[in-house]
């Protein structure tokens, strides 16, 4: 980004403006427009104008009675006075994306300008990543700039195919994605070891392929939330009603044996807070993770276990946080959570590098105001996830080549 020359260009950038909004279509949270702001602002101090391009909410997915689009709904139009606000400066709007409008309006732009265009997802060749779509996308600017992570591991238009139509030259990822790359790679390319991970959240399912990927890198494999129960279970433990996959417990098994295999230490949870009832204020108690009583249900990692882990996590150099250790939107099971924030947290300022991202523990992370004592906090959600999965992101490769 920073070795590109934007002088005089008109620069069409993806950025992820899908912000959340309340019945009267004001921004409750601004987090992502803001997250954006540096690379716009970077554009136009370098004597370009911008063209900002983005998804808001699910418009085709949620049609009105009539089967037309709700665009009181889903225009981005509700974007601009806070961006305008935000840049000190105005901000225009086209009611298109590749229409007349658009064409016009970006025709228009002087060095210094910022256009927003209409929501990417009005049109049907945003999500299936339609050719004609992107290329009269691609037409509206000089430079193409990619600053929506959260998006790079779909193949749309804007995020994918649009990249085609631009020399090498002309295209770029934005500050934003080029952070999230550079965390992650610390953790993938020869990081400092020790080397932990610590997964957690609620299914195996949704992780096997990024545990699959860490126990040939890792360390220390350290295992809660919901998903440690199909382990415990696996290997011949009674865990009551706690969340368990039964057609995961050979996988679980294997992934197992690969750890031994590897010389991973594997940490799974030796206790648990146990709960009657899958409820804020259910019954609970400290239990041996793999003697739970039938009838209760492991909700949160216990006070063995925490200092399990903690310990674990202090020997690391390096880490990746992913998933919580538990229920932690309810507070009776959010202390393993809470703990093992402090411990990531702790270890940062030791030294070790750490990255949080890909899942809950990020929410996590925000809630216990710790997101500025860990190394980073990725905002990739399901991006994040399938980069350390070792997935190429068409998002990225579509620049990257
Ligand atoms: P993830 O999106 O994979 O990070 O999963 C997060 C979800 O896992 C959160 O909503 C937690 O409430 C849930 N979770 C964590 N631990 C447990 C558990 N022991 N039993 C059921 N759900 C859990």
């Amino acid at each position: 980004m920073k070795r590109m020359n934007f002088e005089g260009n008109r620069v069409l950038m993806r950025v992820d403006f899908n912000v959340p909004l309340n019945a009267d279509f004001d921004i409750t949270d601004d987090t992502r427009i803001r997250k954006a702001l540096p690379t716009i602002q970077h554009v136009l101090d370098e004597g370009g104008s911008v063209i900002l391009m983005s998804h808001l909410g699910r418009p085709l997915k949620k049609l009105k009675a009539d089967g037309s689009i709700d665009r009181d709904k889903f225009t981005l139009r509700h974007v601009v006075a806070h961006l305008a606000d935000l840049l000190k400066r105005p901000v225009r709007f086209a009611n298109d994306t590749i229409g007349e409008e658009a064409v016009a309006k970006s025709a228009r732009l002087k060095p210094g300008e910022v256009l927003v265009l209409e929501n990417t997802r009005f049109n049907k060749g945003e999500k299936s990543g339609d050719q004609d779509f992107a290329k009269a996308l691609a037409n509206l600017g000089d430079v193409y700039i990619n600053d929506a992570f959260g998006t790079a591991h779909r193949a749309h238009a804007s995020t994918t195919q649009v990249a085609s139509y631009f020399d090498t030259d002309k295209k770029g990822f934005g500050f934003l994605i080029e952070r999230e790359i550079e965390n992650a790679d610390k953790v993938l390319h020869n990081p400092p070891r020790p080397l932990a991970a610590i997964v957690g959240g609620a299914k195996v399912s949704d992780k096997i392929l990024l545990l699959e990927k860490l126990l040939s890198s890792v360390d220390i494999l350290i295992i809660g939330g919901g998903m440690a129960y199909t382990f415990m279970k696996a290997q011949g433990g009674s865990v009551g009603k706690s969340l368990v996959e039964e057609d995961k417990l050979d996988l679980a098994l294997d992934l197992l044996e690969k750890a031994k295999k590897n010389g991973v230490e594997l940490l799974l949870p030796a206790d648990s807070m146990v709960a009657d009832d899958f409820s804020a204020d259910a019954n609970h108690k400290v239990s041996s993770s793999s003697e739970i009583e039938p009838g209760w249900m492991g909700l949160d990692i216990g006070p063995r276990a925490i200092d399990d882990f903690s310990r674990a996590i202090g020997k690391a150099k390096c880490m990746l946080w992913n998933g919580p250790m538990g229920v932690f939107e309810m507070d009776a099971f959010s202390s393993g959570t809470k703990a093992i924030a402090q411990a990531v947290a702790d270890a940062t300022k030791a030294g070790a590098f750490s990255l949080v991202g890909g899942g809950d523990s990020v929410a996590a992370v925000t809630q216990m105001n710790l997101a500025d004592q860990v190394s980073f906090v990725s905002t990739g959600g399901g991006a994040m996830l399938e980069y350390l999965e070792g997935k190429e992101l068409p998002g990225i490769k579509a620049i990257r080549g």
